[in-house]
């Protein structure tokens, strides 16, 4: 079989048609601004009743619920750190997320997996640092991919895509 694969585009990841989304969500699981206000608009109201019996989640976890009016069957809700200078252990935080992520994509058998740039919104972790940390994990994770064939990173402006690419073309 061929190595997986790694897709980078500019767009909204609740309109992503993959098998699941990685939510950029806060330690309450219950909704806010960014990729989290999106995802819930999205989903619509089932989605948050869902989240609201997972108890929350912790920084650098991921919890699973399904996508309900998505066009994607799940959501991997993942929380990254907020940026506090670096040297709080934000780049292990930030890396464990997307483990985690793809643990559970792995574990419930699913083949494709869009990503947001977690943390790089409200959370204030520099762009160019969260890429490298988001594609060194994701490249990582995948030498051993279980069922996961695609990773899609969806970004939202085209200087957090030319981020990306210049990693991804890097090496
Ligand atoms: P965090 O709180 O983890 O920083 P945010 O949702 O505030 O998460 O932002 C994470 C990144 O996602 C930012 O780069 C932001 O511009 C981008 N973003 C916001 N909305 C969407 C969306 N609908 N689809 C994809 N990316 C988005």
């Amino acid at each position: 079989m061929s190595a997986p694969a790694i897709e980078t585009l500019v767009g909204d990841i609740a309109h992503q048609q993959i098998d699941a989304i990685v939510n950029a969500a806060n330690q309450s699981l219950l909704g806010g601004g960014g990729v989290d206000g999106a995802i819930h608009r999205a989903a619509g109201a089932r989605l948050l009743e869902e989240c609201r019996t997972l108890g929350g989640c912790r920084t650098g976890e991921a919890k699973i619920t399904g996508g309900y009016d998505l066009p994607a069957r799940y959501v991997i809700h993942a929380v990254g750190p907020r940026w506090r200078g670096g040297d709080r252990g934000e780049p292990e935080l930030l890396r464990s997320c997307y483990n985690r992520a793809l643990d559970l994509a792995d574990s419930h058998q699913l083949a494709s997996v869009a990503f947001p740039s977690i943390s790089t919104g409200a959370y204030g972790y520099p762009i160019d640092r969260a890429a490298a940390v988001a594609v060194g994990a994701v490249r990582e994770w995948l030498a051993d991919p279980g069922t996961v064939r695609l990773v899609r990173f969806v970004l939202f402006t085209d200087s957090d895509l030319a981020v990306y690419r210049s990693l991804l073309d890097g090496a």
